[in-house]
């Protein structure tokens, strides 16, 4: 039997009666950048996550990049994120001049530890970004307490937890603003690259839009300094349709990790991620941590699983093997190995079973079995 890691055929598939005359209307319309389906899914996004604007964007790091701008952080100010998160997190500070400066993870949750916050800040300080990693949302309120307190703007990093709920609520509204990708791999993908921001404050989605298209609210009146970063037309109609199917699709992936749990609790050499009390995880990845040896041989058994489950037709992923802090591109910001030990244990054991909402039992069954061989 062979499980990918993804199967993004199997969802077009189930949709593709649906989707493909949406695709041909803006043909037909010559719509082809911004246009109704763009201006519509915009307004249905932000009304899904509850919150009062939406501006769709080029992709999740242009969002990265909006989002910091917008708020006006710059040259020489500082900008806490997470270690353990994709670069794209990092190039929101770095494209507006700011320094990234990294913090651990919380050793349950995977996500910027709030406890561990604090003592980053510095003068220079301007903001935090949250990362809502692997569709589980940061923990939200001691990060807004110590963001109030410091006078800091507070950020999520949105792209892998679209309809994540913290306590309740869903991500999106519970930050300054909110960046997403639509990345075709992401809980929601478009057929190409998109991304958004949402927030509730005006001002700064009106600074959004104007940015978005190259700094003003009318043609060739350029009030303030902007980028091209507009979504194309076809991806604002596809993204409408496909919105439309994400509480199923979600509903999918929790009943994968579900069954994944069940299947996999009994097994000492993993551990599995914890779904938080004060979350709705979306399961925008399953990661396990394979058990190794403190030291260089920690990540051989992980290194070995995912061999083996290679071997037997079953893909994997890793999410992701070179922390932020260990990068060369962030060489001059003098970390080193030993800095954020909760990263760098996920960087060496943590390995992402298949995850969409289209496997099947037999499949996550196939799964279970090959690592309970394994571990024989
Ligand atoms: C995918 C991703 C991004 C970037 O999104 P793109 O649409 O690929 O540009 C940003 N942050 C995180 C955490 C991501 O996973």
């Amino acid at each position: 039997m062979k499980v990918p890691f993804l199967d993004l055929k199997a969802q077009y598939n189930s949709i593709k009666d649906e989707v493909l005359p949406e695709i041909h209307n803006v043909l037909d319309n010559t719509a082809y950048v911004m246009g109704k389906p763009v201006f519509n899914f915009e307004e249905n996004f932000a009304k899904e996550h509850g919150v009062n604007h939406c501006t769709a964007l080029s992709s999740g790091t242009d969002g990265n990049h909006v989002a910091l701008w917008a708020l006006g952080v710059g040259y020489g100010d500082e900008v806490i994120m997470p270690a353990n998160t994709f670069i794209a997190t990092a190039w929101g500070a770095t494209l507006n001049g700011a320094t990234p400066v990294f913090v651990d993870c919380h050793p349950e949750s995977y996500n910027l530890d709030p406890e561990k916050v604090e003592a980053a800040i510095t003068p220079k300080t301007k903001a935090i970004v949250a990362v809502h990693l692997y569709g589980q949302p940061a923990d939200m309120d001691p990060l807004s307490e110590i963001a109030k307190k410091h006078n800091l703007f507070l950020l999520e990093d949105a792209a892998q937890a679209h309809f994540a709920e913290y306590k309740g609520k869903r991500i999106g509204g519970l930050s300054d603003i909110a960046s997403y990708s639509f990345y075709p791999g992401k809980n929601l993908g478009a057929y190409g690259e998109g991304g958004a921001v949402t927030t509730n404050n005006e001002e700064l989605a009106t600074k959004a839009k104007m940015i978005r298209d190259h700094g003003g609210k009318e043609k060739y009146n350029h009030e303030i300094y902007g980028h091209n970063y507009r979504m194309s037309g076809i991806q604002g109609a596809v993204l409408g349709v496909k919105l439309n199917h994400l509480g199923k699709w979600t509903d999918g992936r929790r009943s994968v990790a579900q069954k994944y749990r069940e299947l996999l609790s009994d097994i000492d050499g993993i551990k599995l991620t914890k779904e938080m009390d004060y979350a709705k995880h979306v399961y925008h990845l399953f990661v396990i941590q394979v058990k190794g040896k403190e030291g260089e041989e920690r990540k051989a058994n992980r290194d070995r699983l995912q061999k083996f489950l290679g071997e037997n037709d079953v893909a994997s992923g890793l999410h992701y093997p070179v922390p932020l802090h260990q990068q060369t591109c962030f060489a001059d910001l003098g970390y080193k190995y030993g800095d954020f030990p909760v990263t760098e244990e996920l960087a060496e054991q943590g390995l992402s079973l298949p995850m969409y909402a289209e496997l099947t039992d037999e499949q996550i069954k196939y799964v279970s079995d090959t690592i309970h061989k394994f571990f024989e």
